[in-house]
């Protein structure tokens, strides 16, 4: 392998947001293939309102017929919370120092970056990629110049080839087909049990619409 996505998320459910952002930036990288991590416990936000055992089969229903995309159990399999600096330790365990490793994120991510556990040495273990997401323009890179100060190999890049000769330390904006779409706003749809509808259809794969409905999730949360 040449060069590795991972894409870190709670997909309480996957959408189309996480899907199609994912699926271009691949291609304009050159991504060879994309691990989903569905997170266990994420340390930042409450708890995933479906089942991990749902949301690992809504994620496989999703990408059936897309073989460079794979889902990676590891949060999953670990104890506690799940920290991403964690996650990246055990990939660079797994594949060695030198293979590109790029942690792909969306820009309201991004934006709370340095509030992670760890977010200093994060940049040490892969390269990260921001995706354009509507209504979360990037605010604020000043964090970057502050890490800058401590490691020089940090840094913003507008080159591709750049995140294919290094295997870690720059962070990459790649613009995205904006879509308007989040788990929230699924689940609520789901929870007001508006489930033929338009916005839905457009929001995530039909597969995952059925499985929803037919287990009757996102009803009864708060
Ligand atoms: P929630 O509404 O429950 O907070 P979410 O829709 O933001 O969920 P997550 O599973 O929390 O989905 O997100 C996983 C990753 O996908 C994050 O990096 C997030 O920024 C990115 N992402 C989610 N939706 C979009 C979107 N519409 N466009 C671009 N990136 C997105």
């Amino acid at each position: 392998m040449q060069s590795l996505g991972i894409f870190g998320g709670t997909f309480d459910p996957v959408h189309f947001g996480h899907l199609n952002p994912v699926r271009e930036t691949a291609s304009a990288l050159g991504l060879e293939q994309v691990r989903f991590v569905p997170a266990a416990n994420p340390p930042h936000r409450p708890e995933p309102v479906a089942d991990t055992h749902h949301r690992l089969a809504m994620i496989r229903l999703a990408l059936a017929g897309y073989p460079e995309f794979r889902i990676d159990e590891r949060e999953l399999n670990r104890t506690g919370s799940s920290y991403t600096i964690n996650t990246l330790e055990s990939f660079r365990t797994e594949f060695g120092d030198k293979l590109p490793i790029m942690m792909l994120v969306g820009a309201d991510v991004f934006n709370e970056f340095n509030a992670w556990h760890q977010w200093q040495q994060i940049p040490d273990l892969a390269h990260i990629i921001v995706m354009t997401r509507p209504g979360h323009p990037v605010v604020d890179t000043s964090f970057f110049e502050i890490k800058n100060g401590n490691n020089p190999d940090w840094k913003i890049s507008q080159d591709i080839n750049d995140l294919h000769s290094e295997p870690r330390g720059l962070v990459f904006f790649q613009d995205v087909t904006p879509l308007n779409i989040s788990a929230t706003k699924i689940r609520s749809l789901f929870k007001k049990k508006i489930t033929i509808d338009a916005r839905l259809s457009q929001a995530l794969p039909a597969s995952v619409i059925e499985y929803i409905k037919l287990n009757n999730l996102y009803v009864d949360h708060p």
